[in-house]
């Protein structure tokens, strides 16, 4: 199965790109995670990004789609996670590959800005609470931390984030919708529930 992921900043793509992986032996490609592997592996990919990276600039489209391209090779189940991001690069993976299904994680607004900005994190082990479950507390039950809220989780951050988003995906969307390869799952749900409707899909 060749499958991408779409879903606004907190709508859940990362927790149901593991699990497709870890059900269905999917290839789980992120670019985040292809820039730093190159980078760290010195490949001639990985050498060019680096002099983008290093210099505080952004990897250019090209570099990016040829890292995917690169990754992709002769895998025959694989899930984009995250990419791509624009029509452009969008009709890029169309040259080299045949999709085969879009998952969009579809999450209203408000809900998401609940999520995002009720958002504490365990500063010693990474546990992640919302403050609406925590009745006060302000203690990890798990390792006794200190939980904080990350910088970037405040309204007007997650509220430029999702502007861009939307302004950047919704062409994606129609462009996938016109290849009948769109499939919208609410994903303002329990992480479980939302598995279940992948599950219904990818079968
Ligand atoms: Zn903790």
């Amino acid at each position: 199965m060749r499958i991408i992921l779409l879903g606004a900043p907190g709508a859940g793509k990362g927790t149901a790109a593991v699990k497709i992986a870890a059900k269905y032996g999917a290839a789980h490609i992120s670019t985040g995670d292809l820039l730093r592997k190159n980078i760290k592996e010195g490949t001639e990919l990985g050498k060019k990004a680096k002099e983008f990276v290093d210099n505080g600039h952004l990897v250019p489209d090209e570099l990016v789609i040829a890292l995917v391209k690169d990754s992709v090779g002769k895998i025959e189940s694989f899930l984009f996670d995250g990419f791509p991001r624009t029509t452009e690069q969008a009709k890029a993976v169309d040259t080299f590959t045949a999709i085969d299904k879009v998952i969009n994680l579809q999450i209203d607004e408000a809900l998401l800005m609940s999520r995002i900005t009720g958002r504490r994190i365990c500063k010693d082990c990474a546990a992640v609470y919302h403050v609406d479950l925590l009745n006060g507390k302000d203690k990890c039950s798990l390792c006794g931390g200190k939980l904080c809220q990350r910088a970037d989780d405040n309204e007007a951050t997650v509220k430029s984030r999702l502007d861009v988003y939307k302004k950047q995906t919704a062409p994606l969307i129609d462009y996938y919708k016109q290849q009948n390869k769109l499939i919208d799952i609410d994903a303002g749900r329990e992480a479980a529930a939302v598995f279940a409707d992948v599950e219904k899909i990818l079968g």
